[in-house]
């Protein structure tokens, strides 16, 4: 019987997936990456120990769960880490559910990926980067910037969607899909660092604490996050804030407003706090709060409620000083003025448009043997091994039925 050709245009975690799962499945299968070798953002995932995957992630943790959940019930994290310990790699859950490799080496993942590709046969071409992608009538012709054709049965679009362009990822995906009649929603940046308006920005830049951190809407507190903050110079930072910037840069988008709110001493009650100060009271206010909070912190909250003399006695501080100092302790509001840009994210949010896509089979519903994959679909997840999932999952279900169309001449 002739073996299905099939195209992977785009090198990445659910390319390289998806070609693996064709030629499981049988077909003669390609790999097109424009970089002059495949898997350069896996390197970078997880801080460099690739958290792969996360063994509790469930369709409520990405932005469409519906069309989440089909894909899982056929490949979900259950599947994904057995697939990658019978590569070889023996998985390690850390907190939240967090899977990454036992070397604790993104590098481990990428190793046994392509040992996987090679030994199953499956063409790897790089420096290929692909420009225009032509639907004949039941077969596709593949075009690359230096003039190369291919003829496939099957194209697979996995190119991923602008999130760390410089590895290869700069939104040429949705071009190519829209050629072909596809539909792209509105991407912007997510599992980011969020820009503040604060005066003391300057001084706070580079402190680490934890916390509780809220998103604000209309008052109202929309997401609430507990874990490391980072202040950075432009604003602030950290797995907490990375986790609220999806909603928080939807609404921005839209030309919302949203704020932060930290929450300095989560773990106390207003009655420990009042006992403190009520111990510390032949003591400077500054000095009292240093067992509290982070000590870079003390100058920039005193100032932010009125006190200008940080080595006042907290005795004779105002009531109305000790009442805003209390309340900015626990409930500490920043607007958020926006996002950093693509360069700096994890994710894109975003991206073709679901409703024209089989989530059984990651299809095109416009155009049989045209299949997506990945990040250029407008589905994304959590920060915490959410998006290598995704990756994964969709991946393993576009090989495995682009495998099975043959084009007869
Ligand atoms: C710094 C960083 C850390 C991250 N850490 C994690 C983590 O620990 N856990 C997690 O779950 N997620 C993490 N992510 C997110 C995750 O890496 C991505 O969601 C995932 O890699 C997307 O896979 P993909 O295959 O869709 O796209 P990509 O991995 O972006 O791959 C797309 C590939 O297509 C190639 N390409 C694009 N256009 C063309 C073209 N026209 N022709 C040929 N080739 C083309 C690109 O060069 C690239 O190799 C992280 C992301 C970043 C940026």
């Amino acid at each position: 019987m002739k073996q299905p050709k099939v195209f992977v245009i785009g090198g990445g975690a659910s390319g390289i997936m998806a070609a693996i799962s064709a030629k499981r499945n049988g077909a003669n299968v390609t790999i097109l990456e424009r970089n002059s070798r495949i898997g350069k953002k896996i390197l970078a995932t997880g801080n460099g120990r690739c958290n792969y995957s996360n063994k509790d992630a469930t369709k409520k943790d990405y932005n469409h769960p519906e069309f989440v959940d089909v894909v899982f019930d056929a490949f979900g994290p259950e599947h994904t880490i057995r697939f990658f310990e019978s590569l070889g790699i023996v998985p390690k859950v850390e907190d939240l559910g967090k899977v990454f490799p036992m070397s604790e080496q993104a590098s481990s993942i990428l190793d046994v990926l392509m040992y996987e590709l090679d030994y199953r046969g499956v063409n790897v071409v790089c420096d290929a980067l692909v420009q225009k992608i032509v639907r004949k009538i039941d077969s596709y012709t593949i075009f690359l910037a230096d003039g190369t054709q291919f003829d496939a049965d099957s194209v697979i679009i996995a190119t991923g969607g602008k999130a760390m362009p410089k590895s290869g990822s700069d939104g040429i995906g949705y071009r190519l899909a829209e050629s072909l009649g596809h539909h792209t929603t509105k991407v912007f940046p997510a599992l980011v660092k969020l820009t503040l308006e604060s005066p003391y920005l300057k001084h706070l830049d580079g402190v680490k604490f934890p916390g509780t951190v809220d998103l604000i809407h209309h008052q109202e507190v929309i997401q609430s996050e507990v874990g490391d903050i980072l202040f950075t110079k432009f604003g602030i930072s950290g797995p907490t804030i990375l986790q609220l910037s999806r909603k928080a840069n939807a609404l921005l988008t839209e030309g919302e407003k949203v704020s932060i709110r930290i929450h300095l001493v989560s773990s106390l009650t207003k009655e420990d706090l009042e006992l403190r100060l009520k111990i510390a009271e032949e003591k400077p206010i500054d000095f009292s709060l240093i067992g509290l909070i982070n000590k870079r912190i003390i100058s920039a909250l005193l100032k932010e409620v009125g006190i200008e003399k940080q080595n006042t006695l907290v005795k004779d501080l105002r009531p109305i000083e000790i009442e805003r100092l209390k309340s900015r302790l626990f409930n500490w509001d920043f607007p958020v003025t926006g996002f950093k840009g693509f360069d700096d994210a994890q994710v894109t949010a975003g991206g073709i448009d679901i409703s024209e896509i089989n989530p059984l089979t990651m299809e095109s519903r416009l155009n049989p043997g045209l299949f997506f994959t990945g990040e250029v679909i407008d589905i994304d997840g959590l920060c915490g091994g959410y998006n290598l999932q995704w990756a994964w999952s969709s991946g393993y279900l576009a090989g495995r039925f682009a495998s099975g169309r043959i084009h007869h001449d």
